[in-house]
């Protein structure tokens, strides 16, 4: 579900998937929660001076998964 969740926060996700995604995410507090977190992170990202390049995209991915992960 949150490679579903991160395709609809970058915009990748088209159709009937995000809606989906975006569906689950609505009723589901946890996939909510991760959802909010993401988009923020790449707002930040996007307000940033740095334009976004594909290696700091995927480094900021890992860091929300890792977020995720129950310690
Ligand atoms: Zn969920």
């Amino acid at each position: 579900m949150e490679d579903l969740l991160q395709q609809v926060a970058d915009g990748s996700l088209r159709g009937w998937r995000k809606w989906y995604a975006i569906s689950h995410a609505a009723r589901c507090y946890r996939c909510g929660n991760f959802l909010s977190r993401l988009k923020v992170t790449l707002n930040t990202l996007k307000l940033g001076s740095e334009p976004a390049n594909a290696d700091a995209l995927a480094r900021l991915k890992a860091q929300v998964r890792d977020l995720d992960q129950p310690k």
